[in-house]
């Protein structure tokens, strides 16, 4: 019979072995490996020296040993995990493709293909098989489909000669009495950590427990409440505070980082936050399960990789966020090997001409961009805007080629990937899938210096899951199997050989099950809420409570079902915190309340905190009031770092101004301080920050001679800043991301809109003949079919739509053409013509000043009286493009530049030949035109004293919140635009003198604005 041993601790029955037989062979099997080492590790350091003769093992290693000579005989090799999960995906497949099975419309789900899996393990180790399983009969439809996936499971072990973890054990008990001289002779043996173990390992520890010398069992002793005195209980917001509040504690009682080892069962949540609050001071740690792999960068990668390997449709804005995110790279330009930091500029320009050109859809759409970007790359670029100088222009073409070129080495890259893993194929094996993403990682994953191991298990993994059968699968499931891989795998964030083992100079992370393997000084215990330690108390979704008991009492297989694996759990906390007290760690108990409604926490830390002097009578509130708070924001605790310094600082009462550190660390903040003091008030002289920049004087273009466009002079008078900064300065505007449901934007559909009414005039239609509307639309149609090549659009339905809108808005033309015609007085029509007027016929201004300008229009109608009316066509609602003032120096430039070489212009406006504007037309007055003309004189006059000032008319023209507004730090929000200078310009204006720079450009404006009907 078993030796249950109550002994206080671990490590004094392991001494005690090791002095009974100090040169003879002795194990510990233990739970894991990794559990063994680390307490044998701990008898090293605890007795300060050697010992000799101990090996750590587990009962799979031993059902190993004891199975090796059948496991050869019989022609078995052991399979790894990824070949196990794929054996369990192709029978659940097989039995799916039978069209008998209740797991069809499920079989695309990773979690469920899981559970299959995982449940088909729990069976197999609990030695059921799929005839007793199936035997059971009256099961839930979708429990009994396990019989045949077992089934077909066990086949496909035997054909291909495979063993998995119950084939050893099985094998290992037939072969018990053959096999354990050879493999334990007269060794001793310790169990340590296995009070729970049933099926097959079950059976076999029972068979250990009987053997001679009898083994020595340790289980750690009950816990009594009295013995909670001293634990310390604290109370978090969130794991990454829980693990800052270790590192505080830590500092505050002057531990060591090897004294602590911290154990929570949730992994994934705990070793991120433990790796944030280590990373924060640089300390290190280790931690037995590591991270999960899918929540770093590269997982992330690669998860983003198998969706765009396996959707029909790819994402753009998934593809730009994995650009900016640093997932993805664009592959160099073939001889050039870019640098880090150029690597980085060319993701994030790539990411920005992503969603600006909604790069993704179909493989169809990504052949056709792929064509599209490639002749932009080469000879093609893009329109030319009306009014769009040469130099701009120019600039603009280069730097699309630039980004075109990277798009296609990019769309290159995807569609050849795509096309690896027979993206448009209904069916797919997950070995295909396999080879596609390794192909991915190696062509499209940046390689980051300290992700290199990781990289490497992974180009692992996944050639172990390329190299299983290639048996094309409905692609979801394909999905499903290859994503499991991903899903499966731990990362440690140090490259050490062996991250998992507790390190000198590291804190421990582990799980409940190996708590206290290391016997370190200080035991913390987190992640203790109530609902994470009594769990869900969930069934299991394929192997529910009834079906367990159902096996237990018909098979004799103990499978736990939710209730006996709560009981377990807290057993196994009770016994880990029992087991520290017993070894006289300093214990503590921490769980994380989250935000809004807390969690309560576990009733062990209420008992912890009850047994403290005077508790015991406290109600639960009270006593919670006990614990230790540890918040984000260092309060009454030890600060770790500069931050946490601050932090406290600036809770505290006497220094809350950070203003002169936060210069002297931000110099660009320090800058922003200063100006937002300078605009805080109305100034005498005003100074660079305001707009007064003399040096720039000589660039205003009635200095320079330089010619401008009607849309500078309206940018000019919309706020003189913003013409600084986007024509003087030259500052790159940023890029403003697409609208991703819409295929062409308002300025492109604008631009196919004008092409289609200036071919109209240029091929002379003749608007009055019947056969006028038919060659408009065929005008339509071709102007589509143009910009389709040039920018594809993301679905025919999208293409449709603008079809469809410039077919009604083609028709509103024709009908004002027809109206036209049939009225007699226009007797010419000339279309798009580009207009200079500089010299002696630039717009002349006061004192003998001039402004060179030029102009596209867009229509010249010759009257029959021999004047000319001038035209230019909008696709924007008609009231407010009147509202817009300074789209008045279109029609103030246009009637200048058409008068210039001799025509008389009768009138000059606005034709909104669209459906949505109902053909409306607004003339600008005479009147109109020379006020706008003087206002530009007036604006111009400031200019040239080098004075740029922010815009500064509050009630017409307020901050237009432009391309510029980062400079100026303007927001948009519920109650409008705030810029902080155009704020400031505004109060500078009402309380300043009349030659006050801001006032007169202000007045000016001002005047210009005052009638909002002036276009009419
Ligand atoms: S954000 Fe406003 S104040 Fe600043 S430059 Fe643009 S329009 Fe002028």
């Amino acid at each position: 019979m078993p030796l249950t041993d109550h002994a206080p601790t671990l490590l004094s029955l392991l001494d005690q072995c090791d002095r009974a037989a100090p040169l003879g062979r002795k194990r510990l099997l233990g739970p894991s490996v990794n559990y063994g080492r680390e307490a044998l590790v701990a008898l090293v350091r605890d007795r300060l020296g050697v010992t000799v003769g101990w090996e750590a093992t587990t009962l799979r290693r031993v059902a190993g040993e004891l199975a090796f000579t059948a496991l050869y005989a019989a022609g078995l090799q052991v399979a790894d995990d990824v070949a196990l999960t794929a054996l369990t995906s192709a029978a659940l497949d097989a039995e799916i493709a039978t069209g008998q099975s209740a797991f069809g419309a499920l079989a695309g789900s990773v979690g469920f293909r899981r559970a299959v899996h995982d449940a088909v393990m729990e069976l197999r180790i609990a030695g059921v098989t799929a005839a007793q399983f199936t035997a059971l009969g009256g099961l839930r439809a979708v429990t009994s489909g396990l019989g045949a996936v077992l089934g077909r499971y066990e086949q496909a072990l035997a054909d291909l000669h495979l063993a998995d973890a119950a084939t050893v054990f099985r094998l290992g008990i037939d072969h018990y009495a053959a096999e354990v001289p050879y493999v334990l002779g007269d060794c001793a043996l310790v169990i340590a950590g296995l009070d729970d173990v049933a099926g097959l390992p079950g059976a076999l520890l029972a068979l250990l427990l009987g053997r001679t010398p009898t083994p020595q069992r340790w289980a750690p002793p009950p816990l009594a409440a009295s013995a909670l005195v001293g634990v310390q209980v604290l109370r978090a917001t969130v794991p990454e505070d829980e693990m800052l509040g270790l590192l505080r504690l830590a500092g505050a009682e002057a531990w060591r980082l090897d004294d602590i080892e911290c154990a929570a069962d949730a992994r994934d949540a705990y070793g991120t936050a433990l790796h944030a609050a280590t990373d924060r001071v640089q300390a290190p740690f280790t931690a037995l399960h590591g991270l999960a792999f899918v929540d770093c960068r590269l997982g992330r990668a690669m998860q983003g990789a198998l969706t765009a390997l396996t959707t029909p449709h790819l994402d753009a804005t998934a593809l730009a966020a994995a650009l900016e995110r640093r997932e993805l790279q664009p592959p160099p330009p073939s001889g050039h090997l870019p640098d880090a930091a150029e690597q980085v500029a060319d993701a994030a320009a790539l990411a920005t001409f992503v969603r600006r050109h909604r790069i993704g859809g179909t493989d169809a759409r990504l052949a056709e961009l792929r064509i599209s970007f490639g002749r932009a790359a080469s000879d093609r670029g893009p329109e030319r805007y009306v009014d769009e100088d040469e130099a701009r222009f120019d600039a603009r073409r280069t730097a699309f080629a630039i980004d075109a070129a990277r798009a296609v080495r990019l769309l290159d890259a995807i569609i050849a990937l795509r096309a690896l893993a027979q993206c448009g194929a209904p069916a797919v094996a997950a070995a295909t899938l396999a080879v596609a993403l390794l192909e991915w990682l190696e062509r499209l994953v940046p390689e980051l210096e300290d992700e290199q191991t990781a990289r490497a298990r992974l180009a692992a993994r996944l050639s172990a899951l390329a190299g299983t059968d290639a048996v094309p699968v409905p692609r979801a499931q394909a999905q499903a199997d290859a994503g499991a891989v991903l899903e499966a795998m731990r990362i440690w964030p140090t490259e050490q050989r062996s991250p998992y083992a507790s390190a000198g100079g590291a804190v421990h992370l582990t799980d409940l099950r190996h708590a206290g393997a290391t016997a370190r000084r200080v035991q913390w215990f987190a992640g203790l809420s109530a609902d994470a330690v009594r769990g869900t108390g969930r069934e299991a979704p394929l192997l529910d409570d009834r079906t367990r008991q159902r096996l237990h009492d018909a098979a004799g297989r103990p499978l736990p079902t939710s209730a006996e694996r709560t009981r377990r759990r807290r057993l196994q906390l009770e016994g880990a915190v029992a087991s520290a007290l017993a070894r006289g760690a300093r214990v503590v108990l921490s769980w994380a309340a989250g935000l809004g409604e807390a969690d309560a926490p576990d009733r062990l830390l209420l008992e912890a905190l009850r047994a403290e002097p005077g508790a015991a009578a406290l109600d639960p509130k009270l006593l919670l009031q006990r614990a230790l708070i540890v918040q984000a924001v260092p309060d009454a605790m030890l600060q770790l770092d500069v931050r946490d310094a601050w932090l406290h600082a600036l809770l505290g009462n006497g220094l809350r101004d950070g203003t002169a550190a936060l210069e002297a660390a931000h110099p660009g903040l320090g800058r922003w301080a200063a100006a937002q003091q300078a605009w805080a008030a109305p100034v005498e002289t005003p100074t660079v920050l305001h707009g007064a920049v003399p040096a720039a004087a000589a660039l205003v273009p009635t200095r320079s001679g330089r010619s401008v466009s009607a849309t500078e002079l309206a940018t000019m008078l919309s706020c003189p800043r913003r013409w600084f900064l986007q024509y003087l300065l030259r500052l790159p505007e940023p890029t403003e991301p697409g609208d991703a449901d819409v295929w062409l934007d308002a300025g492109d559909y604008g631009t196919l809109v004008h092409a289609v009414y200036a071919r109209a005039v240029h091929e002379q239609v003749d608007f009055a003949s019947t056969g006028a509307e038919m060659r408009l639309r065929a005008m339509a149609l071709d102007a589509v079919t143009r910009a389709a090549e040039r920018d594809p659009p993301e679905s025919a339905g999208a293409r449709a739509a603008v079809t469809q809108r410039l077919l009604a808005d083609v028709a509103v033309f024709l009908q004002t053409e027809q109206r036209l015609s049939a009225s007699g007085t226009v007797v010419r029509r000339e279309a798009e013509r580009s207009f200079r007027a500089a010299g002696p016929d630039a717009l002349q201004l006061t004192e003998g000043r001039s402004l060179a300008v030029h102009a596209r229009v867009d229509r010249i109608e010759h009257r029959a009286d021999g004047t000319v009316d001038v035209w230019d066509f909008k696709t924007s609602k008609a009231y407010d493009e009147a509202k817009e003032f300074a789209r008045l120096t279109q029609a103030l430039v246009g009637a200048h530049v058409v008068a210039r070489r001799g025509d008389v212009v009768t009138s000059t406006g606005f034709r909104f030949a669209t459906e949505r504007a109902d053909g409306a037309e607004l003339s600008v007055s005479h009147d109109r035109l020379e006020t706008l003309h003087a206002g530009v004189d007036q604006v111009l006059a400031v200019l040239e004293q080098g004075q740029f000032p922010p815009t500064a008319d509050e009630h017409h023209a307020p901050c237009r919140y432009c391309a510029f507004q980062a400079n100026c730090r303007a927001v948009s929000g519920a109650h409008g635009v705030h810029s902080p200078p155009s704020a400031w310009a505004v109060q500078q204006a009402a309380a300043a003198g009349d030659g006050d720079p801001v006032r007169r450009v202000a007045r000016a404006v001002g005047v210009l604005t005052a009638d909002d009907g002036g276009a009419a």
